[in-house]
């Protein structure tokens, strides 16, 4: 797979009441927890653009960007992040990634197993499937996970003369 997975990310940005930090800061006072700077510092580089990534890329991104944040404080902050609602946690095939969830649309996704592109969707029957599934049930549905995982058209494109080659 490649290093750095090529993303397709379209959708716009909600209005928000608050920043994520301020979201932030409010859940870690209930825990008698401060937003500390090297918090802030990730919280600003974390949400600078929409992206997946994974713990090891963020480490690395903030390295390259010179800021000193322990590898610890990012694995506890990125946990209390997602506890927090303010990430969203995907468990893909082979890794682990995290997006924004605050302020961000609800949408699914498509993970090219072969270059490991992301792509992004969303679905309005997806979520009326949902809402009919849970109230059948007497649930009270709060979201869900839905990855299609496949190969996307690049690498099917890729593949493809190889493919006609092989019939002639
Ligand atoms: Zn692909
Ligand atoms: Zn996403």
């Amino acid at each position: 797979m490649s290093s750095s997975p090529s993303e397709s990310i379209s959708l716009p940005p909600l209005n928000l009441p608050q920043g994520p930090e301020d979201k932030f800061r409010e859940f870690l006072e209930i825990r008698g927890e401060k937003l500390t700077a090297p918090r802030r510092t990730l919280i600003a580089h974390i949400f600078a653009h929409h992206k997946h990534f994974d713990a090891d890329e963020l480490v690395s991104d903030l390295q390259t960007s010179g800021q000193r944040v322990s590898r610890a404080t990012v694995y506890r902050t990125l946990r209390l992040l997602v506890e927090a609602g303010i990430l969203r946690e995907l468990r893909l095939t082979n890794r682990t990634v995290y997006e924004h969830d605050y302020g961000y649309p609800s949408h699914d996704h498509m993970h090219c197993t072969e270059c490991g592109t992301i792509l992004e969707f969303t679905n309005e029957e997806i979520r009326q499937l949902r809402e009919r599934m849970a109230s059948l049930h007497g649930f009270r549905a709060s979201g869900h996970r839905f990855i299609i995982t496949g190969k996307c058209g690049k690498c099917l494109r890729a593949r493809s003369p190889r493919r006609r080659l092989d019939l002639i």
